[in-house]
């Protein structure tokens, strides 16, 4: 059998995985431009015997479509609903995609991403439904959810509907490698910051304006950035401010981040990153007409989402490591920098876990699959939809 693989369990068929794939990644889906690809799905779940649903997180977020919610009966009652997900944006420049083929290997022709990610998961999900269905293998109810505008700050996650949903423990497939899975991602804080001087004419009366920049400069000099410790981050990505060259600038705008996996280094980094700026503005003052005058610092810190630590002993956790043990397979959990839906069904009372889906060089032209790894990421997939549907795995609800 050279391409439909055989593990004591049912069929993972590869071919049909990459027809799919391929299907996927040439239909343009963009944040906010989902509509194409929900609808396609859609129509592809309702052949497996799904009751699809698209929800109304398209309109909150102005896009064209909402989150696609699909529930699949089970075959044996009483165990716990499984939950599955991956996202259907891709980030730009992804429209136009065309795939080529060396192998087992998919990579875009050098002018697009892929868009592997996240359709490596849509895929993995969908082969797996597609060899359980056929092969009528024992199984509780299953809840896919594919989500809208994951890339532009998990925002479907954050609207999905989830009085729509009943599985609360499951599985996202969105990250790149494979041989993973992710339980713990950090939280994160951005930072809005304007740093705040005086306008004056640089070259009449530079003593009547104090430099938001040259206040700026001084304070990011005395900060700690990039890896802080070992689970911290921290980032100061996009700067803007200034008038013109002739005029002293009374401005800087500062948009930064930090990223913790734990709290309180979180907030010591976020309030180090102000301190350091505040500092800096104190020593900035002017004396206009008896009125002291100084610089400052205006901050808005909004948490972006909070973060996921699932602990070994979490049902679902357990469950990989059962069918990966199954299957003569390793698999190391491990803490991730990055966030993603998971994060936010954490947050929102579900147990999340995040398994690597073979995704590589995402968010590039460069980006690539290999189709073995998808085969293998579907297979340990398909052994915990069989082992919720057994007897002495499942779990009861
Ligand atoms: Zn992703």
């Amino acid at each position: 059998m050279a391409d439909t693989e055989f593990f004591g369990g049912p069929l993972i068929d590869k071919t049909r995985l990459k027809e799919v794939l391929l299907d996927l990644v040439q239909i343009d889906s963009h944040s906010r431009k989902e509509r194409k690809i929900a609808l396609h799905l859609k129509g592809l779940l309702e052949g497996l015997g799904a009751v699809v649903i698209l929800d109304d997180a398209g309109r909150a977020v102005g896009g064209d479509v909402g989150n696609l919610i699909a529930h699949f009966k089970g075959t044996v009652p009483d165990v716990e609903p499984l939950f599955l997900s991956a996202h259907m944006d891709t980030v730009p420049p992804g429209e136009g995609v065309v795939p080529v083929v060396e192998g087992d290997v998919i990579r875009s022709d050098g002018r697009t991403v892929l868009g592997g990610d996240d359709k490596s998961g849509i895929a993995i999900i969908l082969e797996t439904l597609r060899s359980v269905t056929e092969d009528a293998v024992p199984r509780g109810e299953i809840d896919v959810v594919f989500t809208i505008c994951e890339e532009v700050g998990l925002l479907g996650a954050k609207l999905l509907d989830l009085t729509q949903v009943r599985a609360r423990t499951g599985l996202v497939l969105d990250s790149d490698s494979i041989g993973f899975l992710i339980t713990k991602a950090p939280a994160v804080n951005r930072l809005e910051i304007d740093v705040l001087g005086l306008e004056a004419h640089a070259g009449i009366c530079p003593e009547k304006g104090i430099s938001a920049l040259e206040v700026t400069a001084k304070g990011i000099a005395a900060m700690t950035l990039g890896r802080v410790d070992e689970e911290t981050t921290a980032n100061l990505g996009l700067v803007s401010g200034g008038t013109a060259v002739n005029i002293i600038p009374n401005r800087v705008h500062l948009t930064g981040e930090v990223r913790s996996q734990n709290e309180d280094k979180l907030e010591r980094q976020t309030h180090h990153i102000l301190q350091c700026l505040n500092e800096a503005a104190a020593q900035y003052s002017l004396e206009v007409n008896g009125t002291i005058l100084k610089a400052r610092i205006d901050a808005d810190v909004r948490r972006e989402y909070e973060k996921m630590d699932l602990p070994e002993e979490t049902p679902i956790v357990r469950q990989i490591h059962e069918a990966a043990q199954h299957l003569g397979l390793n698999i190391n959990t491990v803490a991730k920098g990055g966030g993603c839906d998971a994060n936010v069904f954490n947050q929102r009372g579900l147990a999340v876990a995040n398994l690597a889906s073979g995704m590589r060089d995402i968010h590039t032209v460069h980006e690539w699959l290999d189709l073995n790894d998808l085969v293998t990421a579907a297979r340990i997939l398909q052994e915990v939809v069989r082992a919720g549907g057994s007897p002495e795995h499942g779990v009861a609800r």
